[in-house]
């Protein structure tokens, strides 16, 4: 393989760049990324970087360009990808032939249909983080709408900074899906301690205001009134400028085992954008965590090299981390249907919990307590009993 052509200069862009070259390949390496900025870290954007505390330096992912030796083409959106003639059409329509690809580019949050009003922010890139960071800055009144991770951050940054902040989330408790009622419970308990106004079990029927937000409308005709607002209703993943290319693609592009695509040769993909099956939770999965990304980007290039046949499974514990207010949330393994508080104490907001699923341990989260919560990692891979004996 003489090229490699990365699509998505993020965080899984940018680390599959580098395994390439890590991994001895010594042939073109390309890496396409839509935003102008150099790469940068996505995490501090709705907590350092919005409290103010870190700067644009410190986000950015040090990136060697010149020492790589990589043809580095920020600004540049891929638009199409035609597979039979292995090449990109890039914006403008100039052509980019490729032997090798990597799909990296991630996920983009959902919105509402429509023109927004002034006032109205969503938070995932720099540019967006900048325009809200700004926003606050006149301490306006805060609606955050969705009570999952970005929300629950940008709700925790905004008292912080001493900005009044209420939640709206539809159904009855924050995280309600993705950590089950117990937990749910527990991070609505940690938003009211910090003087965050819940509004929960309440969809938005409209947004207020003409030309700038003046509130959200919600389902039972109740206003809050607000005059900042931030979408923070889940990510789509990028794959349109993918859409009938020959690729598997069904809420993200569709991968083996290996992270190689279903549906071409010397096509694997990493991040947001991928999903797969973990034979190891025997499950499909798309995740939207950092380390995944990290970890998916390096697997992905091993197989790009390899190929698929002499490829491993990916087969991770998935791991991500949240910082709301002073706690720290982290979590190994997947949810499951059961649920026991193994060690700590909830009141204080520090303790482990432990999930299980047909009589086995399948995960474990942690709050403020990451030494303890860690020594749950072996026993999820082991698919030890569950309950499992409290850790030493
Ligand atoms: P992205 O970071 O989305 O990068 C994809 C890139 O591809 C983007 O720059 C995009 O512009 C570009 N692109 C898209 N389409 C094209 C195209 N057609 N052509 C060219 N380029 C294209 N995870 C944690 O585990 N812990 C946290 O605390 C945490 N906090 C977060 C806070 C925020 C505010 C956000 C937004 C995310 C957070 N995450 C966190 C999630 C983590 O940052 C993501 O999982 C990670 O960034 C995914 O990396 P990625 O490279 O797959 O996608």
């Amino acid at each position: 393989m003489q090229n490699v052509t990365v699509v998505g200069a993020g965080l899984a862009g940018t680390r599959a760049a580098e395994a390439l070259r890590r991994e001895g390949f010594t042939g073109t390496i390309t890496l396409l990324g839509e935003e102008v900025h150099t790469p940068y870290d996505r995490p501090p954007l709705s907590k350092q970087f919005l409290a103010g505390t870190w700067d644009r330096n410190r986000i950015s992912l040090r990136l060697e360009v010149e020492e790589l030796g990589l043809d580095l083409r920020l600004g540049r959106r891929a638009e199409r990808l035609d597979l039979p003639d292995r090449k990109l059409v890039l914006d403008g329509g100039e052509e980019l032939p490729f032997e090798g690809l990597v799909i990296a580019t991630g996920a983009r949050p959902r919105t509402f249909p429509g023109t927004q009003p002034q006032g109205v922010f969503v938070l995932r890139t720099l540019d967006d983080a900048v325009a809200l960071k700004a926003a606050l800055e006149a301490k306006p009144r805060v609606v955050v709408i969705g009570g999952g991770f970005i929300g629950s951050e940008v709700a925790a940054t905004c008292k912080a900074l001493d900005v009044d902040v209420t939640i709206v989330e539809a159904l009855h408790l924050p995280l309600l899906r993705v950590l089950g009622p117990e937990l749910g419970e527990i991070c609505a308990d940690l938003h009211r301690r910090h003087g965050v106004e819940l509004r929960l079990g309440h969809g938005v029927a409209d947004l207020v205001g003409e030309k700038r937000v003046e509130g959200v409308e919600l389902t039972d005709g109740t206003v809050v009134p607000a005059d900042v607002v931030v979408v923070g209703i889940g990510v789509t993943p990028n794959t349109e400028w993918l859409e009938g290319c020959g690729l598997d693609i069904n809420n993200g592009v569709v991968l083996d085992r290996t992270c190689a695509a279903e549906g071409a040769d010397g096509v694997v993909a990493a991040g947001d954008v991928a999903r797969w099956y973990n034979t190891l939770f025997a499950r499909e999965m798309r995740v939207e965590h950092w380390t995944n990304a990290s970890e998916q980007a390096d697997h992905a290039v091993d197989t790009l090299l390899k190929g698929r046949e002499h490829a491993e499974e990916f087969a991770p514990i998935p791991y991500f981390w949240s910082d709301q207010y002073d706690t720290k949330i982290q979590m190994v393994g997947v949810p499951g249907d059961q649920v026991v508080i193994a060690d700590g104490s909830v009141d204080q907001h520090k303790f482990v919990a432990v999930y299980g699923h047909e009589g086995r341990t399948v995960g474990a989260i942690g709050f403020s307590l990451p030494r303890k919560l860690m020594q749950y990692r072996q026993l999820i891979a082991e698919r030890a009993p569950f309950p499992p004996e409290p850790a030493g």
